[in-house]
């Protein structure tokens, strides 16, 4: 690049080596700090000389967007693209890329996390362990019941479904359902899994774990309803995003015993208001959406966010692209 371009980072911060990357083709503006961003003055004045835009977890609505006129990219360190308005980015040839299976496993590592966590109720018992209430032999009432061997449906049979189902299969010997819109016969074929009807899945899963994109097809998928189909003894798993549950119809299936559990990493409002029966309840295990939160993974994100804007920023095809039609423009 000759002259250099203006990209601003927001809400994550880039360690010293990517920073330096960084600012060998780009003038950098760094806004990782700043609190409500969306408010900012400093910020909006920012937008009006940026390039590129690295970060994440910030709705950054057309509104916002409009005030910047240069801008080329858009590089998110996530996988999930729904605080972006893609429609609105295509249009104006702004190129949205993302971090796809740099953090895969460690997602699916925290998706099982929460199931034996929640089956084997470890949260509730190391609790009663602090707060030294553990006086006796544990029996029955505190018993959890078994992961091995039970029955796994995945909700989103994409990357982090797929390998959720690989720990299941062949680290715990679970037989494998999904529901997807489309059939992927290549999973069937390596996981053995069946594809199922969301209704059929539901009503046959031990455990139910979600994990597509929220999008307007997914938004509320799962609400009383569904929790009814699930059955008493179900545990649900949440690692994807809060918006693809009622989230009141959950907390009244939880306290009603119509579902036996849950484990959650996301949330309808994160952070997780203090007020909300979900940080409270026994039968839940509520995480501050630490899906891919490792020092190794949260590297690799913000290594390929960064490669992925200096591509764009250079003419060259980004890495991991969101919007195939924008790099068209
Ligand atoms: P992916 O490979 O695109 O997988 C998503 C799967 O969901 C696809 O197989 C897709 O298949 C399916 N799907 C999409 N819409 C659907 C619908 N309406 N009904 C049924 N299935 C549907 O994405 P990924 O890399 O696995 O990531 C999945 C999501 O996990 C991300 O979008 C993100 O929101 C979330 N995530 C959370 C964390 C965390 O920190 N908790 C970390 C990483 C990712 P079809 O389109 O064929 O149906």
């Amino acid at each position: 690049m000759s002259t250099k371009k203006t990209v601003i980072v927001y809400q994550r911060a880039l360690k010293p080596d990517l920073r330096e990357k960084l600012e060998r083709d780009c003038h950098v503006l760094d806004f990782s700090q700043t609190q409500n961003l969306t408010e900012d003055g400093e910020f909006k004045k920012a937008l009006s000389q940026a390039h590129g835009l690295i970060g994440s977890s910030v709705n950054l609505t057309p509104e916002l967007l409009d005030q910047a006129p240069n801008l080329e990219v858009v590089s998110s360190i996530s996988v999930g693209v729904d605080n972006y308005d893609i429609d609105y980015l295509s249009k104006r040839g702004i190129v949205l890329c993302h971090t796809p299976d740099v953090l895969t496993e460690t997602t699916a590592d925290t998706a099982f996390l929460l199931i034996l966590a929640s089956a084997r109720r470890a949260v509730e018992l190391a609790e009663m362990v602090k707060r030294g209430e553990w006086t006796g032999g544990i029996a029955e009432p505190q018993f959890g019941v078994d992961v091995q061997g039970k029955k796994l449906g995945i909700v989103g049979m994409g990357r982090i479904g797929a390998a959720i189902a690989r720990r299941g299969k062949f680290g715990f010997n679970m037989s494998v359902s999904y529901h997807n819109r489309s059939r992927h016969e290549d999973f069937e074929r390596e996981l053995d899994a069946d594809w199922k009807e969301l209704d059929d899945l539901l009503r046959d899963s031990d455990f139910v774990c979600v994990t597509v994109p929220l999008s307007d097809a997914t938004r509320q998928m799962f609400g009383q309803r569904e929790f009814e189909l699930m059955g008493k003894d179900t545990i649900f798993v949440n690692i994807a995003r809060g918006g693809v549950v009622d989230e009141p119809a959950m907390i009244e299936a939880l306290q009603k015993g119509t579902i036996r559990a849950a484990g959650l990493d996301v949330f309808t409002t994160e952070p997780l208001p203090n007020e909300s029966p979900l940080a409270h309840m026994d039968n839940v295990v509520a995480l501050p959406h630490i899906g891919s939160a490792t020092h190794e993974t949260r590297y690799a994100m913000a290594e390929l966010a960064v490669d992925n804007a200096l591509a764009v920023l250079e003419g060259d095809k980004p890495k991991a692209p969101y919007n195939w039609d924008a790099l068209d423009r």
